[in-house]
């Protein structure tokens, strides 16, 4: 028993036998798949859906790569929170994100402060052993002065690899980024 089907690039008429799926038209050398529903027999030209097929695939990929790029951004959005640091006046900042010239200005801050606190100190210092005072009584000053000093250091340098940690983490991410990005392209 054979069907009579029409190819679907050049529509010149095909008698197939029934039990054929794949077929190739004599008038035009389309390969062709038939397809059969209870009420017609139709072809559909094979490399048609090939090409449908690649570009159902590629929807995929860059679907699944979109999730991938929300997931990330996301899990980064909420690691970034981490680094975040209040201040006392209410502010927030994120080291590493402020500019240079901000960080810069925090430090010399800082020097300043120290600058002027040592001079108080050792003006109290040198004024108490030139007063005669007994030589104990200088201790105080020198003792807060090294403290001052201990404080202001370690502030900054907890600050610096704030900054250094936020960095490394933020180009792990962009890394990472890059990586899913460059597969869309694929
Ligand atoms: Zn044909």
């Amino acid at each position: 028993m054979t069907e009579s089907v029409t190819c679907n690039h050049c529509g010149a008429p095909l008698d197939v036998p029934g039990s054929t799926k794949y077929l190739t038209c004599n008038h035009c050398g389309s390969r062709l798949l038939l397809k059969r529903t209870s009420s017609a027999s139709y072809t559909e030209v094979l490399d048609n859906i090939a090409r449908e097929t690649d570009s159902l695939k590629k929807e995929v990929r860059h679907l699944r790569v979109q999730n991938e790029l929300e997931r990330l951004d996301r899990e980064w959005g909420m690691e970034r929170e981490r680094f975040r640091v209040r201040t006392r006046d209410g502010r927030s900042y994120i080291p590493g994100e402020q500019s240079g010239a901000a960080h810069a200005a925090k430090i010399l801050a800082l020097i300043v402060f120290l600058g002027f606190f040592l001079a108080i100190g050792s003006t109290i210092a040198r004024g108490a052993s030139m007063s005669g005072a007994p030589s104990g009584f200088a201790m105080g000053p020198i003792l807060i002065m090294v403290s001052a000093v201990l404080v202001v250091v370690s502030s900054i340098i907890s600050s610096s690899s704030k900054r250094a940690g936020y960095r490394s983490a933020r180009q792990r991410y962009r890394t990472r980024r890059g990586g899913i990005v460059s597969r869309l392209d694929r």
